[in-house]
Parts: structure tokens; sequence; C-alpha cells
């Protein structure tokens, strides 16, 4: 797939902003492209000076409405060119947020999907997440925040989910009342009640509206822990906590120490806590079903003595594909691409030295964040590497940023991005960014050592040169290989 510039003369190629009429919701904008040799570029009137290989990247500030932004080339023996960007500047019109805390009377909700996931705050953004609920978990709300809906937990400690992702349980399927029903079999005889009831209704609303009032108020019920178990076997060691029914809890890693928390328990403190210690190369999951928390721990399939590089197993994830173009650069290259010729390289690396490597995909082909994260998780991957190129928004300087990042999410992530963003980078010759916790989908799972690489910038002019450099795809896969070697040998053997 071609990049088509929106701009293109034999004096310059403008790749960024893509049209020559754009709507941003802030007061910038960066041109970038290609500027010819010997041909001279303004933009507004100031002339554009690129890097040696005629890269550019050029930010302005924008006023509000409509601002014309003239780029003008002159070719040196010839015409010059003038061509008009229409760039609107116009603020984002956000439902606005009240927040505040709309307090409610307690009442019982249940989650209406699988993976809801709750939160300690009500942000839908960030490391604040506690756990994933399965679809029908009791909940007992207690009031609003913007989307978010408060659970309550345990005295004075809440969590929070979106409040589209829960509904009310109607006090007709209450599990008691339905246990009571189908004991004594009066089903056919409350069929024939909900008819009485609604000739009543007609007949006189305002006694049903009595009722209602006189209705008992919420009755908490928490839930019981009936048993718990461990079950071994070679590959991993699972702990089971059997309930009455689905609960809320959190998973949550604290100093190399994975806290399980069960809430809206049966006992003085509502909680069920178990604390699991991680080890140093910790692979978990922790999942709730059908009113059972399971708390998954994997095995490292080696010891110091067994080690060899045919038991890991890594699984190389080049970012975007197919229609997901990711990233352009200053010269119209796209981030898909540069992704999987790094990944193919550093898969040839991998091999080479015998360790067992799956790709995500090996062709321009598509795939879903959740894909993506099955396939490591299903593999049974002891390392998931996403490779990336990194951009700015639109209205960022992309001057301002260069180098390379490597994010990871979980704590156990950490080592391995900061080990791979110093053997990258020098391995480029880029600034160095070092590692930065991100909760980016691919590498939350805990199944895996998850890390997510951004080699350089597409849109800075100094990096430009790295990534378009003949042996790019083969130094950074190589760079890539070295570190994972290193952490391997300093924190796995
Ligand atoms: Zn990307």
């Amino acid at each position: 797939m071609q990049f088509v510039p929106a701009l293109e003369t034999s004096a310059v190629t403008l790749t960024h902003p893509e049209s020559q009429y754009v709507t941003v919701d802030k007061p910038g904008i960066f041109f970038s492209g290609k500027i010819h040799k010997y041909e001279h570029v303004y933009i507004n009137g100031i002339r554009m000076y690129p890097e040696r290989n005629g890269a550019f990247s050029y930010s302005i500030s924008l006023k509000s409405g409509e601002n014309i932004v003239a780029v003008q080339s002159k070719e040196l023996f010839g015409k010059t060119h003038t061509i008009t960007y229409h760039i609107t500047f116009q603020k984002a019109v956000k439902r606005p947020n009240q927040n505040v805390f709309l307090q409610s009377e307690k009442a019982y909700y249940q989650t209406t999907k699988d993976d809801v996931v709750m939160r300690s705050t009500p942000v839908d953004a960030g490391m604040n997440r506690l756990g994933y609920l399965p679809n029908n978990t009791k909940l007992v709300v207690d009031g609003t925040f913007n989307e978010f809906s408060r659970v309550y937990l345990s005295e004075d400690n809440y969590g929070w989910v979106f409040t589209k992702n829960i509904k009310i349980v109607p006090k007709e399927t209450k599990p008691e009342t339905a246990k009571a029903e189908n004991k004594t079999n009066i089903k056919p005889v409350k069929q024939t009640e909900t008819v009485t009831k609604k000739e009543v209704k007609t007949a006189e609303p305002e006694k049903e509206n009595v009722e209602e009032k006189a209705e008992p108020t919420f009755e908490y019920k928490p839930v019981t822990v009936t048993d718990t178990n461990t079950f071994k076997t070679v590959h991993d060691e699972t702990f089971v906590i059997q309930l009455s029914d689905n609960a809320p809890y959190s998973a949550i890693v604290d100093n190399n120490k994975l806290v399980v928390t069960v809430y809206n328990v049966d006992s003085k403190s509502e909680t069920y806590k178990k604390t699991f210690n991680l080890g140093k190369f910790p692979r978990y999951s922790v999942c709730m079903k059908d009113g059972v928390l399971y708390v998954i721990q994997k095995k490292v399939p080696f010891t110091k003595q067994t080690y060899s590089n045919r038991k890991v197993l890594i699984v190389i994830d080049p970012g975007h594909g197919g229609q997901e173009r990711g990233a352009v650069g200053c010269f119209g290259d796209i981030e898909k691409n540069l992704n999987l010729k790094v990944a193919l390289e550093l898969r040839k690396y991998l091999e080479k030295a015998n360790f067992r490597v799956r790709m995500t995909r090996e062709t321009d082909k598509f795939m879903t964040l959740n894909d993506r994260v099955k396939f490591g998780q299903d593999n049974d991957a002891l390392f998931f590497i996403s490779i990336h190129l990194n951009s700015v928004p639109i209205s960022s300087n992309p001057n301002l940023n260069e180098g390379t990042v490597v994010f990871y999410f979980n704590p156990q992530g950490e080592e391995l991005a900061k080990t791979l963003a110093q053997s990258i980078s020098t391995a480029l010759k880029v600034k160095n960014e070092g590692a930065s916790q991100a909760s980016f989908a691919v590498i939350r799972p805990t199944e895996y050592i998850g890390v997510l690489a951004e080699l350089a910038y597409l849109v800075n002019p100094k990096d430009v040169r790295v990534y378009r450099s003949m042996h790019f795809a083969r130094t950074s896969a190589r760079a890539i290989y070295n570190g994972l070697v290193k952490y391997i040998n300093e924190v796995l053997k």
C-alpha cells in the first residue's frame, strides 16, 4: 500500500497534514515532509531548513476558527508553487462532565457482559484496574460519577465500573425468591397473580404507588466462601476459591506479591484475602467464572540447570497491518511495513539461536488487539514483544520527540523494557527515552512478560535518517535480540 501525500511537487513532498482541509481540536498543527535538494520551501513566509536527507517537521500554533497556511516552494530555476491549507481549530465539544458524586440508595446491579473492568478510580485510563468481572456479577451500587457507577466493596472501600455495563437487578429475580418459588412450585399461580396485578394497576394506579413505597429497602446479601483448593500440574499451580455466587474482586501486585481480594463476603471484614508470592519471573492469571475465582500461577518451564533457549517461547507482534497502517513518516513511510520488516529480521536472529518463535502476523494482514493478546496466551508465550514506530498527535511538535521508548504495563515487564530501550537506542544511535508504563492492550496480560517497543519516531526529522537507513531492520532486530538475551541471562537463569 502506497501513501499518497497531500502535496507533491518537484520541490517538496508534504506528508502531514494529510489533506488541505483539516479540523483539529487543539491550537496547533505540524507540517512535515521532504524538501528536495536546492529547493526553498516557506510556510507562511518562513523558510524551512530540513535535515541533510531533506526531512523536516514544523509546528505552528493556531487561532480559533479557520487558519490559512500557505506553503510555498521555489524551484531553483523554475516556477513558484503556492498551496493553501485550511486548518480549522475547533475545541472538541464534549458532553459536560459534572464531576460530582451523585449518591443514590444502595441497590443490587449486575454486570451485563464478561470482562467488565472494575477500577479503583472513576477514570477510564491508566493503572487503576482492579479486576475483570464476568457477566451476571451482582454489585452493590450506591451512586454515580460521570459515566461510572460506584461499587460498594467493604467499609470505606469502593470500586468503579462503567454504568453502561451494568443493569439493576429486578426484585422478582432475586435468587432467594426464585428458589422459594421453585420449591413450592407456585409458578402457575404467579402468572395469574401478574395478570391480576396489571388489572389493579390500570384501575387504581395510586394504590400501586403506595405499595411500591412500602416495599422493604435494600437487603445486603453477601456471598459465602464455600471452599478453597490448590491444584498442581507440571505446568502450573491453580488456587481455587469457590463462592456462593460471582462477586467483585481485585488482583493487585504489591512488592512482588499478588494480593487477591474477594469483596462482599459474609465475614467481619467483608473480604476474603489471599496473598501469593510471585517469584522472580511472575506469570499468572486471575479470573472468575460461575462463582469460582481461579488464580493460576504458571511455572517457569526450566531451572537454572535445565535451561535451554529451546524452552523459551517468544511471540513477536508487528504492530498494525492490513487496513490499519499505523503512523506515517516524513517521507510517507508506513509504520505497519517497517514493523513487519523488523519483526521478520528478529525472528531470524531468535530462531538461529534456537528460541521458539511465533508471530502474530507474518504478512500485511489486519489483526485486532484482542486477537493478538489471545495469540500470546494460547501459545503460552514467555515473552510478548510488540514492535512499533512512534508518532505524535498532529497538534504536537515532532521536533521535540525523538528516540526509543519501550512500554510495559505490569511491574514484571519493567526490567525487560529498560534493557531493550537501552539496547535499541544504543544500536540505532538515537535518544534513549527509557522504559515507560502505559496501559496498552497487548502488554496488559499477566500470563507473559509483555513489552511494546517504539523504535524511533516516524515524524522526527533526525529519526527519519535512522529508520530509512539500509540496515535499520537488521540493526533494530539484533538490538532487540541482544537485549532479550541479556535480560534472560541476568534475570531468568
Ligand atoms: Zn504503532
